[in-house]
């Protein structure tokens, strides 16, 4: 499962932050998901449970996602568009010459701690 791996590599980085830092609990944390990242929120949220009771500086820590949209870039009109309504086709000028812009990333937002 691949979410449940996400969550491992998300609780490593904040356990490693956490002992860098000196912080005794991590409260909350929001992650940036992409729209076309093939992660699934609800799984994550699961596996995230799951895992944080492993972690004593993290078995109180709640997981917030937010969604980036999805943008493509049109190599031919130079133009953007969404990309989870139109695809790989620009929808300015048809051509398929496009490439994913966001939409696809991970990133650790920020974090809550005392
Ligand atoms: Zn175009």
């Amino acid at each position: 499962m691949h979410e449940l791996g996400i969550v491992f590599h998300v609780i490593k980085r904040l356990e490693n932050l956490a002992a860098e830092q000196n912080l005794q609990q991590i409260q909350s944390v929001t992650l940036e998901l992409g729209e076309v990242s093939g992660v699934v929120p609800e799984f994550l949220e699961d596996g995230w449970k799951w895992a944080v009771k492993k972690s004593p500086i993290m078995e109180n820590a709640a997981l917030k996602i937010e969604t980036l949209p999805a943008v493509s870039f049109c190599n031919v009109c130079g133009k953007t568009y969404g990309t989870v309504e139109n695809g790989k086709t620009c929808p300015h000028c048809k051509s398929e010459d496009t490439v994913l812009q966001t939409g696809n990333e991970m990133n650790i937002k920020e974090i809550e701690a005392c």
